[in-house]
């Protein structure tokens, strides 16, 4: 079943067209990355989808529901979360209060809020370790487990990442990835953007290649690894 349907999406920043028009879909279930490098137009790819810009035309139907237009919060609360880029974590406040932030829309229901945020420690013991500690003093993967537990807090059926490995160390990136697996078995549908395409196509089903605001190639993971246009832009040839 479809989950994410993106249909013929143009954006626009003032008079600079950022998307030229993409369509993809993300099926239930699925990992599907969104490859492509800077300014290709995946940030805005993302942005759109979850209201936080406005499309300039094209649709975005999220479970069989037009999601196109709604503002970014009633788009959380259908079930569609998101981990921005460079984590944007409020870094004066604790990680028990970030992640209590993450449930805000659910705050009326104060004991599943609290229940959901024991998960998440089980999730990321690390975090559960120091929930008393300000976000702001954590280490980068630390930080990205944290944005990404506060993604969770609502149990989105799927969940956008943007660049979550970005500016980690080698080992902190890996287990970044391990958590999306995990969070995939767990249920959810995964739609990832990023520049590295090497670990990412390890990770993804399926991947849309984005160049300058449109989709240039797409296909399974496992064949794009592959592809020869994609080795020479993306993986270094090798
Ligand atoms: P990155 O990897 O750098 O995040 P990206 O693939 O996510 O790149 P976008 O950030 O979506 O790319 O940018 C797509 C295009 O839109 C680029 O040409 C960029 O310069 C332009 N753009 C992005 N944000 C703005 C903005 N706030 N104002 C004007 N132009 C913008």
């Amino acid at each position: 079943m479809t989950l994410l349907q993106v249909s013929d999406l143009h954006s626009r920043y003032g008079q600079v067209e950022a998307l030229s028009g993409i369509s993809f879909e993300v099926g239930d279930g699925e990992i599907v990355a969104l490859l492509g490098s800077n300014g290709a137009g995946k940030t805005t790819t993302l942005r759109t989808i979850t209201g936080l810009h406005r499309a300039r035309s094209g649709r975005v139907e999220f479970d069989g529901r037009d999601i196109t237009r709604l503002d970014a919060h009633k788009v959380v609360a259908a079930g569609l979360g998101h981990v921005p880029e460079g984590r944007r974590v409020f870094p004066a406040l604790n990680v028990a209060e970030n992640l209590l932030l993450g449930g805000y829309l659910r705050r009326r229901d104060r004991s599943a809020v609290a229940a959901r945020r024991e998960e998440v420690y089980e999730m990321f013991p690390r975090l559960g370790e120091r929930r008393g500690q300000l976000a702001g003093l954590l280490s980068g993967g630390e930080q990205q487990m944290l944005a990404i537990g506060r993604a969770l807090m609502l149990r989105p059926r799927l969940l956008a990442l943007d660049e979550p490995t970005m500016g980690l160390a080698p080992q902190m990136a890996q287990q970044v990835l391990r958590v999306i697996r995990e969070i995939r078995g767990q249920g959810a549908t995964i739609l990832i953007v990023e520049q590295n395409a090497h670990q990412t196509l390890r990770l993804a089903d399926r991947a849309y290649v984005l160049e300058t605001g449109r989709i240039v190639l797409s296909g399974p993971a496992s064949e794009l690894a592959q592809d020869d246009r994609v080795k020479a832009a993306y993986l270094g040839g090798d």
